[in-house]
Formats: C-alpha cells, sequence, structure tokens
C-alpha cells in the first residue's frame, strides 16, 4: 500500500550555491503556498494546485517548509556538557568532555544517550547529521541502531584515540581496526547510514593509528573521514610539537591519506592558504562551528577567505563545546562571526550551507537538501515567528530576505511545527 501525504506551505530551497552579499539571489527558489506531495517516503511533486481527494491533507498553509537540516558535526555525548563554564578546548576536553565520554562504555547508557540525541536532533529540526559518539563501539553501534530506527541519514563512526586521554577512553591501534571493519560490516550502506572514519584529533592519536585510518579510507572510497583541525591556538602548538615532520596541522592527516572528498574537517579556524589549497585540492569541507567557537573562546573563521581558495564549507552546531543544537542558532552565530570582519553572511548563504550546500559537500546532493521531487522526503515546517517581538518583526519585514533573516535571527527550535525523515513524522510540538 502506497503511504501518501500532501503538505501546504511557503516552500523555501536552493537551485544553486548563492553569492557573498546577494539578497535578491536567483539561487533561491520560494514558492509560497504550494502543495508538496510525499509518497512512500519520496517527494513526489510540487505543485500549486491543490492535489486529487486520493491524497491526504496537511494544511500549513502560512508556515514555512524547508529541507531538514544537515549538521555536519556535533558529538552525542556531549548533551552531558553542553554549556559548560569557564574553559578552553585542551582544558573543556579533560574537564568535562572526557568524563562524559567514558561513560558510554555502558551499551544501556549508550542507548539512551543516543535515543535523547537523536530526538533532541529531530526537536530541533535537524534530519541528518555527521555525529561522534565516543571511544567505544558500543556508542556507535547504539547511534547506528537509533538512527535506523528513525530512517535517519546519519555518517558516524567510532572515536579513534590511542593515546593522550584518560583510561576508559583509549584503544589500541589493532582492536580499534577490528572494531572499525566489524562496524563499517555491520552498517555502512545499510539504510540511510553511512560509516566515518572518525580520528578525534591529531594528538589522541599515534602515527600507527592515523596511518591505520589512511588504509582503511584507501581500501574503501565511499568512507567518510570526520575529525577536528585547526580550532585552537594551543592545540595547533601541541600538535607543531607532536608532528614536526609536518608543515602544518592539516598536512598532518593530508601525510595519512586522510584528506580526501569524504572528509569532514571541524573549524579549520587556523590554516594558512597552503591549507585552503589542499582543502580545495582535496575536496574536504570545513564543517564551521560557529555557537563552539566562540563558546570556547577558539577562534573567527574566515569562511570568506576559504570559499575564495575553492574549499567547501558547511555549518554544524558542534554540541557540546555549541550551546544550541539548532541551526537556526547556528546560522545567527556564523553571521555575528562574519560581521567580526567586516563581511556580511546573507540569510541565503547560511541557509544554503545547511541544507543543499551540506548535501553536496557529503556527495549526498540527490538525496537531501532540496524539496526536489525524487529525494527522500526529509523536511520540517516552521512557524515564521514565536512570542509577540518576533511576531512584530515579522509584520514589518519587507521583502523575503529581510523576513528569513529576522526569521533565523530571531527563531529558534520554538517555530519548529513538525519534522519529517524519509516521509515519516518524527516530532511534532
Ligand atoms: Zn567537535
Amino acid at each position: 500500500m502506497t503511504k501518501r501525504i500532501a503538505l501546504r506551505g511557503d516552500l523555501l530551497d536552493f537551485t544553486a550555491e548563492p553569492d557573498w552579499g546577494v539578497t535578491e539571489s536567483p539561487a533561491v527558489r520560494f514558492r509560497p503556498d504550494h502543495w508538496l506531495l510525499i509518497e512512500d517516503g519520496r517527494i513526489a511533486a510540487v505543485q500549486a494546485e491543490a492535489p486529487g481527494d486520493d491524497w491526504p491533507r496537511e494544511d500549513h498553509a502560512g508556515r514555512l517548509i524547508l529541507p531538514g537540516f544537515i549538521d555536519t558535526h556535533v558529538h552525542s555525548p556531549q548533551l552531558d556538557v553542553i554549556g559548560s563554564y569557564g574553559s578552553e578546548l585542551l582544558d573543556w576536553l579533560n574537564t568535562y568532555t572526557f568524563p562524559a565520554e567514558r561513560r558510554y562504555a555502558d551499551p544501556e547508557l549508550a542507548a539512551s544517550g543516543a535515543a535523547l540525541f537523536l530526538a533532541a536532533l529531530l526537536a530541533h529540526g535537524t534530519t541528518a547529521a555527521v555525529v561522534f559518539p565516543t571511544v567505544h563501539k558500543v556508542s556507535a553501534d547504539a547511534l547506528f541502531a537509533g538512527a535506523a530506527e528513525r530512517g535517519m541519514r546519519l555518517i558516524a563512526g567510532k572515536v579513534l584515540m590511542d593515546r593522550h586521554a584518560p583510561d576508559g577512553l583509549r584503544d589500541d591501534v589493532v582492536q580499534a581496526e577490528a572494531d572499525c571493519r566489524e562496524l563499517i560490516a555491520r552498517w555502512h550502506g545499510r539504510d540511510r547510514l553511512a560509516y566515518a572514519v572518525t580520528v578525534r584529533f591529531a594528538p589522541t592519536s599515534t602515527p600507527a593509528q592515523l596511518a591505520m585510518a589512511g588504509r582503511l579510507c584507501a581500501e574503501d572510497p565511499t568512507l567518510y573521514l570526520q575529525t577536528h583541525v585547526a580550532e585552537n591556538r594551543d592545540e595547533v602548538r601541541w600538535v607543531r610539537e607532536l608532528f614536526p615532520e609536518a608543515r602544518s596541522y592539516l598536512d598532518v592527516y593530508a601525510r595519512a591519506g586522510l584528506l580526501h572528498a569524504r572528509s569532514v574537517l571541524a573549524h579549520g579556524i587556523w590554516l594558512d592558504d597552503a591549507d585552503r589549497a589542499a582543502l580545495r585540492e582535496s575536496g574536504a569541507q570545513i564543517a564551521h562551528s560557529p555557537s563552539s567557537n566562540l563558546f570556547l573562546g577558539s577562534g573567527l573563521f574566515d569562511w570568506r577567505a576559504a570559499e575564495a581558495a575553492g574549499a567547501a564549507v558547511t555549518l554544524a552546531s558542534d554540541v557540546g563545546g555549541g550551546t544550541s543544537l539548532s541551526m537556526l542558532r547556528t546560522m545567527a552565530d556564523a553571521y555575528k562571526v562574519q560581521a567580526m570582519a567586516h563581511q556580511r553572511l546573507t540569510a541565503w548563504k547560511a541557509l544554503h550551507a545547511s541544507t543543499r550546500g551540506a548535501a553536496q559537500a557529503l556527495s549526498l546532493g540527490h538525496e537531501i537538501g532540496s524539496l526536489e521531487p525524487g529525494h527522500a522526503a526529509d523536511l520540517c515546517v516552521w512557524d515564521w515567528a514565536a512570542g509577540p517581538v518576533a511576531q512584530q518583526r515579522m509584520a514589518v519585514a519587507r521583502g523575503l530576505h529581510e523576513k528569513v533573516f529576522a526569521w533565523l535571527t530571531l527563531g529558534d527550535e520554538r517555530c519548529l511545527v513538525t519534522s519529517i525523515v524519509n516521509g515519516a513524522v518524527r516530532y511534532q510540538r
């Protein structure tokens, strides 16, 4: 039996990449008061006229319908440390994050933590994500199983870390490789899941472990790679001491075979021109995490320089360094980071990087990120405003960019009405 539903609302997505500073962009596709038809988990059609009587309907007239957000860098076990006071990256890891992650060795806690995390993503309008669980195999199993249950597009992998981490959070090269291979066989390509070889960051892996990670990537080019790079100046100094042979922090990964078209590198604040060229040549993307960068005092990412050099940039919450799973909050922070460098991030650039741009950077542009017939029906219905202040702002907004920019600046998860994943309602306010 086919499963059908037709949604009515104001449809907003992109057909190309918007340019910097352009508020009237031909890349924006706004279809007010349209119907989006979903059949068997896929978008079947988008049309101005109401569908026939054989279509069950949900009328969201006056509401915004967007592709589900794609968060390209987030840590599932870190809901326990979100909003932790008073430290920069390396202290923050030791004081808050590592103790919280150690608890994920327990399969029951890993399962309940994954369920909480995935439900929270959906309650913030994020339907796909690139996720770090912990070093424990069970934490990756729990996360994949939870995502499969919800039909979600999820990219994740057991975290590799065999040094400079406390007891209970270190693996070794042999066991880690066996765990990765087992997890890849079990999850990679199953349902909507994909495996990412997951190096926490260069300081917590020995050269032998980085080489093992590189071998896994070389063996199967459909695997993703996720890690952190050049987030914090003390971290960058430490990497220089640990890897004196490398030209730069990014070069540590390049030398190990970890820089390729499916590499997702969080932060990339302290990069130089040669690094940016290496990003372009490899096709690797930077997962820009503005909330985390501000909260931990890591630095201000130069989005325009990365893009001018031809590197792909996507947006990420980086919870728990970031302080919200909301991609609206993330976009608003990204705007402020660019404003500090006298650049203006349009609503279109920000939204594109959280939807179509992220999908394309992940080689998933054929499946998610746009309201396109044939794509998976991963989408969210939003109110334009929550509360009297935003309502008043919307009432006087002129033009679409002004309205959408005010929406993402003033809005948050209170605006979310429904999240639909693969055609199924997975969150309802
Ligand atoms: Zn992170």
